[in-house]
């Protein structure tokens, strides 16, 4: 399975859980049917239910698929209702639809699916810190007066399955939204390193970075686009090895300096092989498309695709220190070419992604040289394409990941 949604982009801070459980067994969370995960929403007793029972697959509920969500959702609730546990506040059936208090969450996430073994025996380890923090959250009294309940939430959290909010918190009965849901579900049923990557997994081998560049200095126009209409490529034509993707948002975030001098040079996101980092939100002005107030600068998102080769490419102008790509040996050409084939990869992820975020359709893709006044050959290496990606090819990429 390779399920995704059109709201979980790689930014999201649960993305890695909720890809997770939409790619595990039957798809333990689902979508709302137009691509949509809607992460935000607070999660109902139905909905919670039923991501726990679909979590255990030797469980069956007998819930029928085609019925509607309506029905499926009663015989999830009656389903865990039935197993002994507690799904609500009151004293009888909730409605499906009604919104689940975390307290019941962290109970039928425990009497359901309980930890997964390597987490307990983490968390085992650590038994008098994990009863000390579980004594330091100041609103466990504020569970329900429901000894199993009590037995479920505290068993949970000494087993390693939650750990509480910032500041000692317990929050039993807050309600929560589906993103945080999800992450309850996964830290139940594995391990941080079997989730974390996951996301990855999905074809993607990049870590995410961000570092946004504070106002003051030239390189940052302190003002927003005028609207998000475009999203603008360009390679950075930086060749030294150390040119990667954090060495430019270092570079961007100490004033885009240049013989001693900020200049109005600035873009929002830089990417090579192994990273992306985000150095201007998105709804920010930059300067990197040479065509002043134009739409380049003032209504498109700058991307800076990686070439730190460690060579100059033939055409291209000398750089100091950096030998000239005719005394690059094969292995050379052939690891700058993998390089860049995995940065443009890398890159169409993020031009995905904010293409889905922004509305935006791939005709408002356009290379540098599209604004530029003085005709300027950038992106240079998707443009020759002599470095395994043509400009099609890219936007080619790009559609794959929408
Ligand atoms: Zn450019």
């Amino acid at each position: 399975m390779n399920i995704r949604f059109n709201d979980i982009g790689i930014q999201h801070w649960a993305g890695a859980f909720i890809l997770f459980l939409a790619n595990t067994h039957d798809g333990i969370v689902r979508g709302d049917g137009a691509g949509n995960f809607n992460p935000d929403n607070t999660v109902t007793v139905g909905e919670f239910c039923a991501m726990a029972v679909r979590a255990v697959p030797s469980l069956n509920a007998g819930v029928n698929p085609n019925d509607m969500w309506s029905v499926q959702a009663a015989r999830y609730i009656n389903f865990v209702m039935g197993r002994g546990v507690r799904v609500y506040q009151g004293d009888f059936t909730p409605a499906y639809g009604e919104q689940i208090q975390r307290q019941f969450a962290f109970n039928i996430a425990q009497r359901i699916i309980g930890v997964n073994a390597a987490r307990r025996a983490n968390a085992a380890l650590d038994q008098a810190e994990r009863r000390r923090r579980w004594n330091a959250l100041h609103d466990r009294t504020q569970i329900i007066n429901d000894a199993r309940v009590r037995e479920g939430v505290e068993t949970l959290f000494m087993h390693g399955g939650i750990e509480g909010r910032t500041g000692n918190i317990l929050a039993p009965r807050e309600t929560l939204t589906r993103a945080e849901a999800a992450v309850i579900i996964a830290r139940c049923l594995a391990t941080d390193n079997a989730i974390e990557p996951f996301a990855r997994n999905l074809s993607r081998n990049f870590t995410f970075h961000r570092r946004i560049v504070p106002p003051g200095l030239a390189n940052n126009p302190n003002r927003n686009l005028t609207a998000i209409n475009f999203v603008t490529i360009h390679n950075t034509g930086n060749y030294r090895a150390g040119a990667t993707a954090e060495s430019h948002a270092n570079w961007l975030f100490g004033g885009s300096m240049d013989g001693g001098i900020s200049r109005q040079i600035s873009w929002h996101y830089t990417i090579d092989r192994d990273e992306i980092w985000q150095s201007f939100e998105d709804t920010s002005a930059c300067w990197h498309a040479a065509d002043g107030s134009g739409p380049g600068n003032w209504q498109s998102i700058g991307i800076e695709i990686c070439v730190n080769f460690g060579f100059v490419p033939t055409g291209e102008r000398p750089q100091t220190g950096v030998p000239p790509e005719s005394q690059a040996t094969p292995a050379q050409l052939a690891e700058a070419t993998q390089m860049h084939i995995e940065a443009c990869e890398n890159a169409a992820w993020i031009v995905a992604d904010l293409l889905n975020k922004h509305n935006l359709t791939v005709d408002r893709i356009f290379q540098h040289n599209h604004w530029c006044p003085n005709n300027q050959d950038c992106p240079g290496e998707i443009r020759s394409g002599r470095w395994g990606v043509t400009w099609n090819q890219f936007i080619e990429m790009v559609r794959e990941r929408i």
